[in-house]
């Protein structure tokens, strides 16, 4: 009988299911949680596959640093990372991840397999709804492959749950392109129940992975824009106002390599465009900024896509100017900043 009135410890196994519910939202929250890592690992090749709408695999293959065999139970703990150390560490993170979560939220909440390799000999090791199933050394070129089957099995309320297989699918597509934009500089592969849905080349050119989700013909109507502000960057590109869409989701934000939501810095971007935008019109952009990681508190969320940033209303005033001046340049609006004189 359960008394109700005695505290108790929660079992490892239930702690970690109750995170999961944070963590693990839905099959690209493990997606996004395992190529995290991947580019964590410094690796220049990250391939993903996903069958079923990631329900049936998720499988995320990386050429990064590995883990070594003495460590790899301990990256299934909660809390267990080697990202960061102490307290003052949280305000200068430079990694994705830092809450040692998602490896044992996403392993008690379905059946993972995890091959890595530092370079050395492998490690092959099992766990299912929490539990280790079994570790031993395993051949494996240095890298690390996760395998993630039967999401949610244990949790029936979470599949029941999910939207169409559609649905889900197209919120995995969108997390690989942000990841992608992210980082151009690593070769991304998505293949879904066996068809290629998004190839980057890893060179390190925004434009081609651009090209690669948007296709040619929308790259070319996208514009190159810039701005530096006191150790603020803002680099990217934003679509000329003849290219919109229905929705901001185009609008794609990257901090510090993250991407984040965040609707300020949207609104800076929309309104860079004046009233060259219809009303109910959006831009498509990918706009990049890099700023000191003292500035940013990205502890406020589990997933981190929502992040505080200090100095905020300067980082909209630049892109908003990036944008004015790109369309200046492209004299689609006049350049505030030239003297007109009247023609006689
Ligand atoms: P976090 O990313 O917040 O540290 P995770 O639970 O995602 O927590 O991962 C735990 C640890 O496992 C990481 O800190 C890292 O050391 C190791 N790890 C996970 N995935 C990989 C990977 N693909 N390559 C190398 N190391 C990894
Ligand atoms: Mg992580």
């Amino acid at each position: 009988m359960i008394s109700l009135n005695k505290i108790h410890e929660l079992p490892s196994i239930l702690a970690d299911q109750i995170a999961a519910g944070e963590v693990v939202e839905r099959p690209a929250s493990v997606v996004k949680e395992l190529v995290e890592n991947s580019i964590d690992a410094k690796s220049t090749e990250i391939d993903i596959t996903v069958e079923n709408s990631g329900l049936k695999l998720i499988k995320v293959v990386d050429d990064g640093n590995g883990i070594d065999s003495s460590q790899v139970k301990t990256a299934f703990l909660r809390h267990a990372t080697s990202k960061i150390t102490e307290q003052r560490d949280l305000f200068r993170v430079r990694t994705l991840g830092f809450r040692g979560e998602a490896l044992p939220s996403i392993s008690s909440v379905s059946n993972v397999l995890m091959k890595t390799s530092t370079g050395s000999i492998g490690t092959q090791i099992e766990y299912k709804g929490g539990k280790l199933v079994e570790q031993k050394a395993a051949e494996s070129r240095k890298g690390t492959t996760v395998e993630v089957r039967s999401l949610f099995y244990n949790t029936p309320a979470r599949l029941k749950y999910l939207s169409s297989p559609n649905t889900e699918l197209a919120k995995i597509s969108d997390i690989v392109n942000r990841l992608a934009l992210s980082h151009p500089e690593v070769a991304f592969s998505f293949i879904s129940n066996g068809r290629e849905l998004l190839r980057t080349s890893g060179r390190g050119d925004l434009r081609q992975v651009l090209g690669a989700i948007y296709g040619v013909k929308t790259v070319a109507k996208l514009a190159p824009i810039s701005a530096e502000g006191m150790d603020i960057n803002v680099a990217g590109f934003v679509s000329l106002p003849e290219l919109t869409r229905s929705s901001r989701n185009y609008i794609s934000l990257i901090l510090n390599g993250r991407f984040i939501r965040n609707y300020p810095l949207t609104k800076a971007v929309i309104e860079g465009y004046g009233s060259k935008l219809m009303i109910g019109r959006f831009p498509i952009a990918v706009v990049k900024v890099d700023i000191d990681p003292a500035l940013i508190d990205v502890n406020v969320h589990p997933t981190k896509q929502e992040v505080r940033i200090s100095d905020e209303p300067e980082i909209g005033k630049l892109i908003v100017g990036a944008i004015k001046q790109m369309l200046s340049d492209k004299q689609l609006i006049p350049d505030a900043t030239r003297d007109f004189k009247k023609p006689f």
